[in-house]
């Protein structure tokens, strides 16, 4: 079993290696004719070597990841982590709240060490990489809140989460699959509702757009798309970077429209109009609530596997440890891999095809030739790649390339 978790964490590293090196041998292709006056040579070469910083970057993270992950296994890192989670809980006496407790510390102490460890790396990407190629915006204080921020945030999902699957397994062994999705399918569900009033505030301000040209364009398009417009907000994003977006968060009345900051900077009022016009498609078209009744499907799968796994006991022994929940559900974490890159390409696949859709919605609005203007002036603020390798765009892409959505959206309005 050991040899087939170390194939799984091989494999995956060198799948991405080569996936990077084809990418990298599309660089120097011409640009394709349609994106050649956002692409001049200086943009171009400055795009190229954002692109190899990037790539450098990688295969360092993927590296180092792959060699901490292979010297703790073979070298009992896991087993002594595991010994080290028993004997502080040996005191207490309710065997479901040691299990609980064991769960919740062993996840908490591997989730803080990947969090320590990817400092550096972190800093290096903000403040050098992103700073030399003029994204960066962030502060070292802004920069360490986040860190801090984000890291407990992250902690305390994971003892809820932890708290309510180990308490259902101790529980009732036989509903764990099911019992747990439910319990899980709630917190997300709840989560994904609350996005804006629980997460965000936590690390952006939202202000609502205020009355003036945007918001009426804005109205305009709403009505013309018979589309209930709820709440539109700007978020501060260029607090830390100039890359710039629009999204719509929650559903049913938490639903609202989010703009950047730096969006609104970026592109004319037509344009954002046009942007949102894509993101209403996809709100029209129902891929939002379509996405989640899929995750949900994909977490219940994964925890009919996660019973199987448990039933029969097979993993925690492959690494030395004595039987118990909390390492063999590490272990299925990483025998769970495999499935779930096959799942991602088909995410990405469904994903790339409502992008279309989406684009369509705004193209049958009337506004094809601004949402061209708009994701060409953002593609080129963001040193997008202009020549991604199908492969590439095949494994890791949940929108179309550039050039595609651009192809696409002149079909018509040419
Ligand atoms: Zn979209």
């Amino acid at each position: 079993m050991l040899y087939v978790i170390t194939a799984i964490l091989v494999l995956d590293f060198v799948l991405g290696r080569v996936l990077s090196v084809l990418n990298a041998s599309y660089e120097h292709l011409p640009i394709p004719e349609e994106i050649c006056d956002i692409y001049n040579e200086e943009r171009h070469s400055k795009q190229v070597s954002y692109a190899k910083v990037n790539r450098q970057l990688s295969w360092l993270t993927n590296g180092l990841s792959l060699l901490i992950m292979l010297l703790m296994l073979y070298l009992g890192g896991f087993r002594w982590i595991d010994l080290w989670v028993h004997d502080i809980t040996s005191e207490v006496v309710n065997p479901i709240w040691r299990d609980i407790m064991m769960a919740v510390c062993y996840f908490s102490l591997l989730e803080l060490a990947e969090s320590v460890i990817s400092i550096p790396i972190s800093v290096y990407r903000t403040f050098v990489v992103e700073q030399r190629f003029g994204f960066n915006t962030t502060t070292p204080t802004t920069f360490t809140l986040d860190w801090l921020k984000s890291t407990l945030l992250q902690l305390l999902l994971i003892s809820v989460v932890l708290a309510a699957v180990v308490g259902v397994y101790d529980s009732i062994p036989d509903w764990f699959w099911l019992v747990s999705w439910a319990v899980v399918a709630v917190i997300s569900v709840f989560v994904s509702y609350f996005y804006s009033q629980l997460i965000v505030p936590l690390f952006n301000k939202q202000t609502p757009l205020p009355q003036g040209e945007l918001r009426d364009a804005i109205e305009k398009l709403a009505a013309q798309a018979g589309f209930h417009l709820t709440d539109i907000y700007v978020m501060d994003s260029s607090k830390r970077t100039t890359h710039a977006n629009a999204y719509f968060a929650g559903f049913g009345k938490k639903r609202r429209i989010v703009l950047y900051d730096t969006l609104i900077e970026q592109l004319s009022t037509d344009e954002i109009v046009a942007v949102l016009a894509h993101e209403i498609g996809h709100s029209r078209h129902n891929h939002t609530a379509k996405a989640m009744a899929t995750g949900l499907a994909q977490q219940l799968l994964m925890f009919v596997l996660l019973g199987l796994a448990l039933r029969y006991n097979l993993l925690a022994g492959a690494i030395g440890c004595e039987p118990s929940f909390h390492v063999n559900m590490f272990l299925f974490s990483i025998l769970y891999e495999p499935l779930s890159l096959l799942l991602s390409l088909l995410g990405n696949y469904v994903s790339r095809k409502n992008e279309y859709e989406a684009d369509a919605f705004a193209r049958s609005n009337g506004l094809a030739q601004s949402l061209v203007v708009a994701l060409k002036k953002l593609s080129a603020n963001s040193l997008s790649n202009p020549n991604p390798h199908p492969a590439f765009v095949f494994f890791y892409y949940s929108h179309p390339t550039l050039v595609q959505r651009i192809r696409a959206l002149s079909n018509t309005y040419k």
